[in-house]
């Protein structure tokens, strides 16, 4: 997948730039580098290699409820 065009000025004249390899959670997230020869803007696209892993955010709710001690 690539990019086709640059989010700032909407033209194609893309470069593609050495990408960034980063281990976050035991996942490895593939950064590639964008620059838009254009208006010279430069922009990240985010790859995850180990497929789409939904991330359960736990929301304990462990809300003590402290109308007990209003005896
Ligand atoms: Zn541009």
């Amino acid at each position: 997948m690539e990019p086709t065009y640059c989010p700032y000025c909407g033209e194609q004249e893309l470069e593609e730039l050495d990408p960034t390899e980063l281990m976050v959670d035991n996942q490895r997230w593939i950064i590639y580098h964008y620059e838009c020869r254009v208006c010279n803007e430069i922009f990240d696209k985010i790859y995850l290699e180990d497929g789409f892993e939904d991330i359960d955010e736990l929301s304990e709710e462990d809300e003590d409820s402290e109308g007990r001690l209003w005896s």
